[in-house]
């Protein structure tokens, strides 16, 4: 990918489960990555730069202003992801996501570079089209326990969408699906790490509900090609584009594949249903088929054997 090469790019949140799996693609790629991250849910960073000036990080709150490097691209991942870690301290998920997207926003537009920012599915809520596309409004609840996620994804869009109308900034935004791959941290509370990790270990397998409610999952691999892709195609300036695999599951089904998948060692509990957990979500994707030219590659089942080494889920711990 010729794009990506010499070209300055810094990826907040580039210490996370996504972040990592794309700064080592655009490490591969020929990129000078620069990571700025708190550490809040990353960890430190197992990605392998061709030569050592390929790669600098830096310990920051995007939060708070900082000196950030001139950047051509910057990927804004930085936001904690899973219902556990967002849920546990809300105030700091609305910073995150309105003071330090603000804060990615001044340092574009002061580059003169592109932004790619996270977004994600929980903007469409409990969604009442389906699948959704990105010209559904989204059904969220604004005072609910995921609201504080949501709502601070939602609100940084429009902030976003604003700098593009009013400023001509260079931003595209990805509203990215249910995403899983090797690297999810053990502790994360997902559904796939927590599936993963009891059903290596014998322990049950929790399924919130009567695990009817469904989600998408899409590969960390594909998830990453389409985030390169939006940030190289010039036709995605001050685009909203669905990310996912349009692969529908139930949360049952997931927990059985999973099981099997580590031997079946596993007895399925049913625990309660969190609040507002939204019962059906599936990505249309036809505008990134279209405007992307990409598709997800991988199956669940392929995808779901890269968190199986020999009789271990590799999960951190
Ligand atoms: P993650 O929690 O593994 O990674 C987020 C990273 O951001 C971590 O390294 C964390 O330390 C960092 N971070 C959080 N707050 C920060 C702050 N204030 N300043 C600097 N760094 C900060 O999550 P992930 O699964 O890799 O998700 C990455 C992005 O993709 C997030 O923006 C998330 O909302 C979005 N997303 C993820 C999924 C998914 O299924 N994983 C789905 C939809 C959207
Ligand atoms: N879930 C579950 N058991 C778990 C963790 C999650 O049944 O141990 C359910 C959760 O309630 C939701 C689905 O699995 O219905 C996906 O949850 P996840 O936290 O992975 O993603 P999100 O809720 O953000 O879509």
């Amino acid at each position: 990918m010729m794009f990506w090469q010499n070209k300055t790019v810094v990826v907040a949140g580039g210490a996370g489960f996504i972040g990592q799996h794309l700064v080592q693609a655009l490490l591969n790629a020929n990129a000078h990555v620069h990571v700025i991250d708190n550490y809040s849910t990353g960890h430190t960073l197992e990605v392998q730069p061709r030569h050592p000036h390929q790669l600098t990080q830096q310990q920051h709150d995007i939060c708070d202003p900082a000196t950030v490097p001139h950047a051509d691209v910057i990927f804004n991942l930085a936001s904690p992801a899973s219902p556990l870690h967002y849920q546990s301290d809300p105030i700091q998920t609305w910073k995150t996501n309105l003071l330090g997207t603000m804060h990615m926003l001044d340092h574009v537009l002061a580059c003169e570079g592109t932004l790619v920012q996270a977004s994600t599915s929980e903007v469409y809520g409990d969604p009442l089209s389906h699948p959704q596309k990105e010209t559904d409004w989204g059904n969220v609840n604004p005072i609910g326990p995921r609201a504080c996620y949501d709502e601070s994804k939602r609100a940084a869009e429009t902030l976003l969408i604003d700098a593009v109308r009013t400023k001509g900034a260079d931003i595209r935004i990805a509203r990215i699906f249910n995403t899983y791959g090797p690297g999810m941290g053990v502790s994360d509370g997902r559904a796939i790490p927590n599936f993963a990790a009891q059903a290596s270990e014998g322990k049950p397998i929790t399924i919130h509900g009567d695990g009817t409610q469904t989600r998408s999952f899409c590969h960390v691999s594909d998830t990453v090609a389409a985030l390169l892709r939006l940030g190289m195609v010039a036709d995605a300036k001050g685009e909203v584009v669905n990310i996912g695999n349009p692969s529908e599951v139930t949360i049952l089904e997931i927990a059985e594949l999973v099981n099997a998948l580590f031997g079946n060692k596993s007895e399925i509990l049913f625990t309660p249903r969190p609040i507002d957990d939204p019962q059906r979500r599936c990505p249309d994707i036809s505008k990134a088929r279209r405007l992307l030219g990409w598709t997800p590659q991988t199956t669940f089942k392929d995808g779901i054997l890269t968190l199986y080494q020999s009789d271990r889920a590799s999960l951190r711990v």
